[in-house]
């Protein structure tokens, strides 16, 4: 096992009617801004919940963060922060509003041009105003995490950040709040969640036994679940423990110790940003390829996870390979979710694009070895189509 530091301090509330604990987890002299996205948490009645329990504070709003968060948009709430004297900020949402909560509590205290906490990718941040969250979107980790992603439209960036200082203080997960999200949301989560324990699991062997076999519990937990989650939308248990998966997921518990790969989400990061598919599908486009492209590297991890994720016990070890990613695959495309670039009408023309991109943004070493080149984006780029 590799040596590693863990640190987690967020807090979690778990379970039906738990907003009503806001009224205790926020500072009761706070100045506070309640940050969500579009018209979702209005409609389902999240929001009003969330202002009855935080009862005769000073609640202030801010509405508009659109998924994959725009820097241009938050700056706008950072702007409020600071006219408004908030010292407390409230995320309402899922990971784009988290994210973008995050951004803003890092922003507020910032001197200088904002878009640097993204370009440095968070290492410059100093200070954060405190926040917590009220999760309705099972997919991210955010919740329990201290990354975000920002996009800045202009120039078709989206950059990744992380600080010890943008923990949130604590999360708030009740699964009802879940009822209403659309299957397609839902689909998204459930990829979300198996891609980041995949990139924290199938790297190279360090004997992290008790990282492996959570990992698997993971995956197994979402092939289980995924399916129920989106054939029984009211089903409390299924999206309960969808929920606790996609926290446990990302929260660095099964990362520590262990390898991490995260070049799908890198090259994911930029299809989004060009694109603009869904962040989860972009994932789901770019991970069978990536195992197939870098099978040699990932060889023994990829036959633990055939057997022991997938039960392939049989045939050689490249045919085992081969039928464990083709299964991934077809457990994504289950979901509804499509796994080519050809199917969002992409062709060589994008993989170029991409790979312009992924220079411009210095990913051209990563991986768990740091081989993994532009020339190898290229592959599995082209592998996608
Ligand atoms: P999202 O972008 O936060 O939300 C997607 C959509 O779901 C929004 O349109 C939202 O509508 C709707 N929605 C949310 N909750 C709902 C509910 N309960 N009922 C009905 N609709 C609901 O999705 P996400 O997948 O959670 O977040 C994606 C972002 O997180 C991406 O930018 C990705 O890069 C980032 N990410 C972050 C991490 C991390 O560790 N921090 C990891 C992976 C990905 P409204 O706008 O109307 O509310
Ligand atoms: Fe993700």
């Amino acid at each position: 096992m590799l040596n590693f530091e863990f640190y987690n301090p967020t807090k979690i509330v778990f379970g039906r009617d738990t907003i009503a604990k806001l009224s205790q987890l926020v500072p009761a002299k706070a100045r506070v801004l309640i940050l969500y996205g579009g018209a979702s948490a209005q409609k389902t009645g999240t929001l009003a919940e969330v202002k009855a329990a935080l009862g005769e504070r000073e609640v202030h709003e801010f509405a508009g963060i659109e998924p994959n968060p725009s820097y241009e948009t938050l700056m706008q709430a950072v702007e409020q922060v600071r006219a408004q004297k908030i010292d407390f900020l409230l995320a309402v949402g899922g990971g784009s509003v988290i994210d973008g909560t995050k951004f803003v509590a890092a922003a507020a205290h910032f001197e200088g041009e904002a878009w640097d906490i993204a370009v440095k990718r968070g290492a410059n941040i100093t200070s954060a105003l405190p926040f917590g969250s009220v999760l309705t979107l099972p997919a991210t980790g955010s919740e329990m995490n201290n990354g975000g992603v920002v996009t800045r439209k202009s120039i078709q960036a989206k950059l990744a950040f992380h600080s010890p200082l943008v923990f949130p203080q604590f999360s708030i997960l009740d699964p009802t709040k879940t009822f209403t999200l659309p299957p397609r949301q839902i689909a998204n989560g459930v990829v979300d969640a198996f891609v980041h324990t995949v990139e924290q699991y199938l790297t190279y062997p360090v004997q992290g036994q008790v990282q492996d076999r959570f990992a698997e519990g993971l995956l197994l937990s979402l092939i289980e679940t995924g399916p129920k989650v989106l054939a029984e939308p009211n089903d409390y248990d299924a999206r309960a423990n969808l929920m606790w998966v996609a926290t446990l997921a990302l929260n660095g518990l099964i990362g520590a110790g262990v390898p991490q790969d995260w070049a799908t989400h890198m090259l994911g990061h930029e299809l989004t940003a060009q694109y603009d598919i869904d962040h989860a599908r972009t994932l789901a486009i770019v991970l069978p390829s990536l195992l197939t492209v870098r099978r040699h590297s990932k060889h023994a991890k990829l036959l633990q996870y055939a057997e022991r994720v997938w039960q392939i016990t049989e045939g050689s070890e490249d045919a085992r390979i081969d039928l464990a990613i083709e299964r991934t695959r077809a457990f994504f495309e289950s979901m509804g979710i499509k796994t080519r670039l050809s199917d969002y009408e992409l062709g060589q023309p994008a993989v170029e694009t991409v790979l312009v991109q992924l220079e411009q943004h210095g990913m051209t070493r990563l991986g768990e070895h740091q081989d993994h080149t532009l020339a190898v984006s290229r592959k599995i780029l082209e592998a996608a189509l």
